[in-house]
């Protein structure tokens, strides 16, 4: 069911392709300890919060690409 005035930013709008991604990308970051740089996407910055060291907590990937790409994307524009 589709209802057209639902703003497609109501939604956390991945993909499942995405969020396979997301999780397998993530997934690495804690393997590795460094988190994924988004430069290696052709990105001009590599996370939007944190540098590349990932300290295994919970909420260690926030600031990483794969985290939140729209989120991410949102700070690329802020950043003049
Ligand atoms: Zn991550």
């Amino acid at each position: 069911m589709r209802n057209e005035n639902q703003k497609l930013s109501d939604f956390q709008p991945l993909s499942k392709a995405a969020n396979d991604a997301k999780r397998q990308f993530c997934k690495e970051c804690m393997i590795t300890k460094i988190r994924y740089d988004a430069k290696q996407l052709g990105y001009p910055m590599s996370y939007y919060e944190g540098s590349a060291k990932h300290n295994n907590e919970e909420n260690a990937c926030v600031g990483c690409y794969w985290y939140d790409p729209l989120e991410f994307k949102r700070h690329l524009k802020e950043k003049k």
